[in-house]
């Protein structure tokens, strides 16, 4: 079922929202080499207790995964590109390191994912995954207008990851938001214009296009969770939660200084 949310909803919506963006942008500038994976968790989960919030991820078991996942945050790195579970691992200079954090703030969800270079060695090649998985995103988020269709944002995401170059998985992509992480209606990272749901104000989706280098195959690591291209090529994934409005797309998950 896909449900709408009214303007008031969708303000409601906005504490979740920020504090998402804000928990991505502190993590980020704490990560430098040396830093591990289960440090970055376990600062998450200082900032979830410390606003009263709760990790859509700890309970998180899904059919695919080996759940619950139980820890707070995804860390995916290099290789790991979705539902990487923190780990004994500690990042080097130049590590592309994708964090994909959920929260619930007073009752509503939101999701969001970036990716980035940790320390100071960026290789061309990953800056232009993180680029082009970032202008995907861009694109998609500028057709959430309700004079588009769901398949308008999949055409959008899919024609601007094969025009860099890159091959299109369709096993996991964007989704309704709202009280729970995953809602009805599955967004795909590619399809047709002009088909599926039509868009309308109160719809909340989080769009998540992610890439990987030279496939589209996954595989699965011995842990249950996490994915990687089944290649070793390198990977990036950017995502936002994003409100339909009668003005055009409401980027929920943007820091505060930002909204
Ligand atoms: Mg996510
Ligand atoms: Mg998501």
């Amino acid at each position: 079922m896909i449900e709408l949310l009214s303007p008031r909803q969708i303000d409601q919506m906005r504490p979740a929202g920020r504090f998402v963006a804000d928990v991505l942008q502190q993590l980020r500038g704490r990560v430098e080499p040396g830093v591990n994976l289960l440090d970055i968790d376990a600062w998450a989960g200082e900032l979830i207790a410390r606003r009263n919030a709760r990790s859509c991820y700890v309970d998180y078991a899904p059919a695919f995964g080996r759940g619950p996942f139980g820890k707070v945050i995804c860390t995916s790195v290099n290789d790991a590109v979705l539902h990487g579970l923190p780990h004994d691992y500690t990042l080097r200079d130049g590590d592309l390191l994708s964090l994909d954090f959920a929260a619930s703030v007073d009752g509503w969800v939101a999701d969001s994912a970036i990716t980035f270079v940790v320390g100071d060695t960026i290789d061309p090649a990953d800056q232009r995954l993180i680029d082009t998985t970032r202008t995907a995103l861009d694109a998609a988020i500028g057709m959430c207008t309700p004079d588009h269709r769901i398949g308008d944002i999949s055409a959008a995401i899919g024609a601007t990851l094969t025009g860099a170059g890159y091959r299109v998985n369709n096993e996991f992509g964007g989704h309704g938001v709202g009280r729970t992480m995953h809602q009805d209606p599955h967004v795909s990272n590619t399809g047709r214009p002009g088909r599926g749901f039509g868009l309308r104000p109160g719809l909340v989706l989080a769009l998540e296009p992610w890439v990987m280098t030279g496939t589209s195959t996954l595989a699965v690591d011995p842990d249950g969770w996490t994915l990687r291209s089944s290649n070793h090529g390198r990977t990036a994934h950017h995502e936002h939660t994003v409100a339909i409005t009668e003005d055009g797309p409401l980027v929920l998950t943007l820091p505060d200084e930002q909204t």
